[in-house]
């Protein structure tokens, strides 16, 4: 059993503040981010209205590290 840790999920969108969904701030804990130690959690893919939407959110390194 050699398996990395699975990403920490991440919420729903629609509980996310719109500078959350922007990358500005962690996605877990809401913090403002600094772009030199943010994590990028890489692009996501969901569905709001019937459209895909794509949206990049970034963690701060304390809820982002694995
Ligand atoms: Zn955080």
């Amino acid at each position: 059993m050699s398996q990395p840790p699975p990403l920490r999920a991440l919420p729903p969108i629609g509980d996310l503040s719109e500078q959350q969904v922007r990358g500005a701030a962690c996605v877990h804990c809401g913090i403002c981010l600094d772009n030199g130690t943010a994590v990028d959690l890489g692009a996501q893919r969901t569905h709001r209205a019937g459209v895909v939407v794509r949206w990049y959110p970034r963690a701060c390194p304390g809820c982002g590290a694995p």
